[in-house]
Order: structure tokens, then sequence, then C-alpha cells
């Protein structure tokens, strides 16, 4: 089941789009069914939940890769510097400090995107665009965080079924991601990635350019949140 909804989705990606399978709320079984199918990433949104099952799958699936696309505590970095692959929730400078910090302590250099704001939730996290660029020039500073790669951005659209909101939600943020690639990052050969598109508005994140889409429920089905 889930290796032919997998199959379905992939049919419809362009080959230069990455794919992360959002496996949150599912169990270490159904990443496991996905890993077997010839899928690598995986995004979880719970620290406790990424530890758990990267802890249980790391000799099963030893090519997983893990992505953080929920709200990072600052005080959760800890667990996850070990071996997240890319965090894609950074949104403050505050949470920059801590991964540099952590990502030293364990030798490694993480790779992260930093969220944007635009939809119309408040309860949506990620920089606003004005914040955005003060951080991204903090970022591209030369060696102000040497134990951090800063690889391009992820946003959400508006939750609504108005499909040109959605658009225009995702055109402004392949804007954002646009002028900071030929702004600030234009040095930075790592800064070529934007995460946009979940499972019911993929196919727009695309057309308005996205390079990597986070899929959960047309791969693993609803989620039984508790
Ligand atoms: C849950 C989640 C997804 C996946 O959502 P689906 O609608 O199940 O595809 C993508 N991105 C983020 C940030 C999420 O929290």
């Amino acid at each position: 089941m889930i290796a032919e909804r997998l199959d379905a989705v992939r049919s419809g990606l362009p080959s230069t789009v990455r794919l992360v399978a959002v496996s949150k709320f599912h169990p270490a079984e159904s990443v496991i069914e996905a890993y077997r199918a010839g899928q690598r990433h995986f995004g979880e949104n719970r620290v406790q939940e990424m530890v758990g099952k990267a802890e249980a799958l790391q000799d099963i699936c030893p090519e997983l890769q893990w992505h953080q696309i929920g709200t990072l505590q600052r005080n959760k970095v800890k667990y996850i510097a070990p071996f997240v692959s890319l965090i894609e929730s950074v949104d403050s400078i505050k949470l920059v400090e801590e991964i540099e910090r952590q990502a030293e302590r364990v030798g490694r250099v993480i790779d992260i995107l930093l969220q944007v704001h635009v939809a119309a939730e408040e309860t949506k996290s990620g920089f606003a665009s004005n914040e955005l660029l003060e951080a991204a020039r903090l970022l591209a500073t030369p060696g102000a965080y040497p134990h951090i790669r800063t690889c391009g951005l992820m946003g959400m659209g508006t939750l609504t079924s108005d499909e040109e909101r959605i658009r225009s939600d995702f055109r402004q943020i392949r804007h954002l991601f646009s002028s900071l690639k030929q702004g600030c990052f234009a040095t930075s050969p790592h800064f070529c990635q934007l995460s946009m598109g979940m499972s019911g508005d993929y196919r727009i994140a695309i057309e308005e350019g996205s390079t990597s889409v986070r899929i959960g429920t047309a791969i693993f089905g609803e989620r039984n949140h508790i």
C-alpha cells in the first residue's frame, strides 16, 4: 500500500524535485516499508518521535536521512544534532546559535533551511520577510557560524481551498529565495533548496519553483492524532 502510494506520488514529480516522506504519527514499520521501496528522506515534526525512530531504525535503514520539519525548541537541538540530516524549520537567530553550539559539540556541520512565514495563519512559525533578510545576512557572514550550512528556505502556503491564494504564497516565498540567492548567498553553492508543498498543494508548489516537497498523507494515509 505504502509502496504503491509512493510510486504514485513519485510519478508526478519532476526528477529534479526531492521527495521528503513525512512519517510523523506513523509507526516505524511504515518508515521501513517506504525505505524498502527506495525512499531515503523522511520528515518528522517532534524531536522525541524522530529520536525514537532514528534509534530503532539505524541498523535496518542505514541510508535514511532525517529532516526536522516542525517547530524546534532550543533545548531539544542537542538530541538531534548527532544525526539529523537537515533542519528545515529554523525560525530564529537564537535557534541558529544553539544549532551552532550543538553541531560544534558533536563535530558536525549541520545543514539548515530558514523557515519563512507568509501564510495567513498566525499559528504558523517562521521569519517574517523583513526578519528573514536580517537573519540571512548574519548567516551569510563568512566565519560567523562555521558548523552551519544554510541551504535554502522552507515555507508553507495558507491552509485554504483558494488555489490562487496558495499560489501567491508560494510565489512570495520563491521571490524571497531568489533575492537571497542573488543577494547575500550569491557566493554560496549550498543555498539552492526551496522546500514548499505538502500533500494538498505540492503540484502548485512545483509549478512555483519548489525543489523539495514534504508529503505525509498522500504516502502514509491519514494520521491518527492523539
Ligand atoms: C505534517 C507536515 C507536512 C505533511 O503534511 P501532509 O498534508 O500530510 O502531506 C509537511 N510539512 C510540515 C511542516 C508538516 O508539519
